[in-house]
Formats: structure tokens, C-alpha cells, sequence
């Protein structure tokens, strides 16, 4: 692609960026061409091995996790160092994962870089040891402290849909509280990782093992990272099967476990919305990096007196949205990842037929791509939310509209489903609208289009939706243990 992204078949493993043990290789392909990259490198279970390894003990013998100064300054260096970098990073990451280019300028790149900032600051400004005041407990007068103290080895496991933010929401959080990091990155967008691990090697002061990546080809190295006795924390993100089985082998050794899951997320439009904005703008969500995001609202629950202008409202928007080149600017819906996805999300739009579905408009693939792995914008009607098109999660440019009678039903719909991650609802009355917003049991939800990513803004699911909260003060809490002290007086 151009010289920055030669040399990113290399993993980082205590401060060095090393081939994979054995010299193994592995294809990185552009989605939107079919095109091959280039080669990342094939990392073992040896080099994962080395590379907690290096990690546990950065921990255990250096300062990195006492010294919040020095934290800072590197997590500085490393935004600084990205944003030097952020025009071939932008490049990167539309030609890896067919992100569109107007992302770039938000979520898919230059946001989690700005959030880099907010950690280096709280890891300076956080209260790190609170005084509790003395007490007499049991009669003995004890001055009392709540110590926070990183919780140690962090093995960060992330997907492919948004992999800056993801990375970089896990990493930045990890390191500003004092953790090691061992970042598995998904075998589909492996340099967007090695990109990061090269900046943090060559342009920061991070020392030997504080971070390290190994990228692989093989899925289930991941595993490695929720069975070693040596991780302390598992930060997941990816789908609640996967999440399931990390939580599992977490088990036996008892480690935290942090995850960040699927989603089925409900676009709720009360009867006195705009129901032509609304429709637009549940639309342009769903089209939106061709669906590919965890939050994204997939199913759209409108006024049943309305069903029909609804549908054709939102129908005429994503038809507007057509699939397209990622590289230009007016895209909204790109490729998705993979043929495999690609063939997963048809499986989908042949099982809504099944089950006695329409398309208003989409329904496969476009006619004018004979390349790249492109899904027409769909929107699915005539079904229930009992349909399995409208409670499993897609992960593609589809969108199942359904009716409902009133405010109190469109609530019990959007909760009829096993995950919670986030949701939407448009109303004339914001207080009706905030009268939902709370019943529904979700981790964000936009109110008349309020926007509520931001990396002082945690993130996280209810249900099956996962665990735990990234991003903000309780993102960052949660790579931390707490500590009593009590001094006897
Ligand atoms: P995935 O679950 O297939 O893979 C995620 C990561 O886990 C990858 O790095 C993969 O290599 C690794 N992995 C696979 N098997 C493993 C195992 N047994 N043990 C440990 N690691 C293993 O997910 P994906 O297809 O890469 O990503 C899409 C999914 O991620 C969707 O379900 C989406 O909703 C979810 N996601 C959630 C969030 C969120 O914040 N809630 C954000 C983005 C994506």
C-alpha cells in the first residue's frame, strides 16, 4: 500500500517487534476489492506464551503500575505518535476494513485517538487512595483507606468492526491504570494492530512487556489468554458465543472478566415523532459501516398506524444509501469484512423468506459489485419480533421493521429480546421520550438523536449483551482492585 505499512508482519513481544515464531505469514485482504494487503504475522501459542510471559513480568518488577506520571506521558506519546501517523492509519483503515471514509474522521479512527487524552488525564487526576476516616470497628480506633491498584496482566481479545476504537479502548483504560497488556487482535484486521504496535514501540517510552500484540491467523489462540494462570483480567469484545466461552475458561482460574458482546439494539418511534426524520435517521444507522456495529439499532418499531409510510419512508432512504467504495467520501455503507460474513448475513436474508418476510427494498447482493463482499442496504418487513431475523444479531446492513401499539408495547418489544446494549427513541415530548428511555433495559440509549459515544461515556451491554462498561470513569474502574487499609491508632 506505501512504506507505512511495510514491515507490519511483525508482532510486539517485550518491546520488539519480532517476526512470528517460526516465520509463519498470513494474507490481510481490502473487503471492498478482494485484493491482498499484504502479509501480518502468524503468531504462536510460543509467542503468546512469550508474550504474557514478558507482561507479568513488567508487572510484577517494574514501576509502571506505581507511577501515574510516567503512565501519562506514555499514553501521550503514543496519541501523539498515532496522530502523526492519522492520514496513512485513515488510508489503512478504509483499505483493511472497508470502513467509509467520512467513519475516519470519527469512531473508526480520530475519536478513540482523542480519547488517549482523556485516560493520560485521569490516570494523573484519579484518586487513588481515599480517606475513610477513623472509626472504632470492634473497639480498636483504626484510621481507614480505600486504596485502587491495577489489577495486573490484562489479555485484551478484540474484533474487527471498528479495530482502533476497540484497541485503543481497551489498551488506553489498561495502561493509564497500571496494567500490562497482551492485545489479541482479530485474524481479519491484523495490521490496524501492528500499525499500533510499531508506533508504540518506535515513538513512545512504554518499557519492554508493558504492551504487547500478537496477531494470528488462529481463532482460538485467544483462548490462551482465559486459561494462563498469569492474566489476572480477560477485556473482551466480540460475540456473545465467543464471549461465553472466554467467560467459561475464565473460570477455572478465576480471573475478572470484562466483556463486550452482540446487540439487537430497538429504534423506538412514538406517535407524535417526525416520522419521516425518524425513519431517515433509523436509515442512515442501519446502512452505517454496513451494519457492522454492536450498538447499531437493527430493529425499528414504529406505530402500527404507520407501519406502511414508515417502511416506505425508510425504504426509499436505504435505497438511497447503496452499497459503495468505502474510499469515497459519500459512502455510508461499505463492504462487509468477509466473504464469510458476506455468506452469513445471505444465510439471514434467506431465513426471513422463510419465516414469511418482504423486502421493501435490498433482499442481497449488488448487482453493479462484482467484486469486494457488498450486501444491499435491506430492509425486512411482515414479520413479529418473535422471527428469528429480529432477535438473533445479523452484522449486516438489515433492518427488520416492526409494529407497535403505543409506548408501554413499543417498551416490552425492545425488551423482548436476549441482548441490551443500546437503542434509540424519537418523540415531539422529550419527557415521554425519557419516559421510555428508562424502561428500556439497555447500556446507552439516544434520545431525539442525541449522540452518546465519547470516551468519557461508558459503554457496555445489559443481558447477553455483556458485562462491564469501556470507556469514561467506569471503564477505567474497571482495571482496577480495591484495597482496605486500616491503621491501627
Ligand atoms: P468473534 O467473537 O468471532 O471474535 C472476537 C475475537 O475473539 C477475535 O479476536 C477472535 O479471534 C477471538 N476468539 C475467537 N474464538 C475465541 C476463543 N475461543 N477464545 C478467545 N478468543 C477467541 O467476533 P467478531 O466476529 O470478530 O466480531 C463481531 C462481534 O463482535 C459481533 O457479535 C459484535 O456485536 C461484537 N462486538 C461487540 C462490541 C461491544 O462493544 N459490545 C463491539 C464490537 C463488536
Amino acid at each position: 500500500m506505501s512504506s507505512f505499512t511495510d514491515g507490519l508482519d511483525v508482532n510486539l513481544i517485550d518491546g520488539k517487534l519480532v517476526p512470528a515464531s517460526g516465520g509463519g505469514t498470513f494474507e490481510t485482504l481490502n473487503p471492498a476489492t478482494e485484493e491482498v494487503l499484504g502479509a501480518a504475522a502468524d503468531g504462536t501459542g510460543a509467542d503468546l506464551d512469550a508474550a504474557i510471559g514478558a507482561a507479568r513480568r513488567a508487572f510484577d518488577t517494574t514501576d509502571w503500575s506505581t507511577d501515574p506520571a510516567f503512565r501519562a506521558r506514555c499514553l501521550r506519546q503514543l496519541q501523539a505518535g498515532l496522530t502523526a501517523h492519522v492520514e496513512e492509519l485513515r488510508e489503512l483503515t478504509i483499505a483493511e476494513v472497508g470502513a467509509p471514509r467520512f467513519l475516519t474522521t470519527f469512531a473508526q479512527l480520530e475519536a478513540p485517538i482523542a480519547d488517549l487524552g482523556y485516560v493520560a488525564d485521569l490516570a494523573e487526576s484519579y484518586e487513588w487512595q481515599t480517606d475513610l476516616g477513623a472509626a472504632k470497628p470492634a473497639g480498636v480506633p483504626s484510621h481507614r483507606y480505600l486504596l485502587r491498584e491495577a489489577t495486573g496482566v490484562v489479555g485484551a481479545i478484540t474484533p474487527w468492526n471498528f479495530p482502533n476504537q476497540i484497541n485503543l479502548a481497551k489498551v488506553g483504560p489498561a495502561l493509564a491504570s497500571g496494567c500490562t497488556v497482551v492485545l489479541k487482535p482479530p485474524p481479519d484486521t491484523p495490521w490496524i494492530a501492528a500499525a499500533l504496535a510499531r508506533i508504540a514501540a518506535e515513538e513512545t517510552d512504554l518499557p519492554p512487556g508493558v504492551f504487547n500484540v500478537v496477531n494470528s491467523s488462529d481463532h482460538a489462540i485467544g483462548a490462551q489468554l482465559s486459561t494462563d494462570p498469569r492474566v489476572d483480567l480477560v477485556s473482551f469484545t466480540g460475540s456473545t458465543a465467543t464471549g461465553r466461552k472466554v467467560m467459561a475458561s475464565a473460570a477455572e482460574t478465576l480471573k475478572k472478566v470484562f466483556l463486550e458482546l452482540g446487540g439487537k439494539s430497538a429504534f423506538i418511534v412514538l406517535d407524535d415523532a417526525d416520522l419521516a426524520g425518524a425513519a431517515g435517521l433509523a436509515a442512515f444507522t442501519a446502512c452505517t459501516h454496513a451494519g457492522q456495529g454492536c450498538a447499531i439499532t437493527t430493529r425499528l418499531l414504529v406505530p402500527r398506524a404507520q407501519y406502511d409510510e414508515a417502511v416506505e419512508a425508510t425504504a426509499a432512504t436505504m435505497s438511497m444509501l447503496a452499497a459503495g467504495d468505502p474510499q469515497d467520501s459519500g459512502t455510508v455503507c461499505g463492504p462487509v469484512i468477509s466473504a464469510r460474513q458476506r455468506d452469513r448475513i445471505e444465510g439471514y436474508l434467506r431465513l426471513a423468506q422463510e419465516e414469511g418476510g418482504s423486502f421493501a427494498t435490498g433482499g442481497g447482493r449488488p448487482a453493479d459489485r462484482d467484486k469486494g463482499f457488498f450486501i444491499e442496504p435491506t430492509l425486512i418487513t411482515g414479520l413479529d419480533n418473535s422471527s428469528r431475523v429480529a432477535q438473533e444479531e445479523i452484522f449486516g446492513p438489515v433492518l427488520v421493521i416492526l409494529p407497535h401499539d403505543g409506548d408501554d408495547d413499543a417498551v416490552r418489544i425492545a425488551n423482548d429480546s436476549p441482548y441490551g446494549l443500546s437503542g434509540a427513541v424519537q418523540s415531539g415530548d422529550v419527557d415521554r421520550a425519557w419516559a421510555v428511555a428508562r424502561k428500556v433495559r439497555t447500556g446507552t440509549m439516544g434520545v431525539n438523536g442525541g449522540v452518546w459515544y465519547g470516551g468519557d461515556v461508558p459503554f457496555g451491554g445489559y443481558k447477553a449483551s455483556g458485562i462491564g462498561r469501556e470507556s469514561g470513569v467506569l471503564g477505567f474502574e474497571e482495571y482496577l482492585e480495591a484495597k482496605s487499609v486500616a491503621v491501627g491508632l
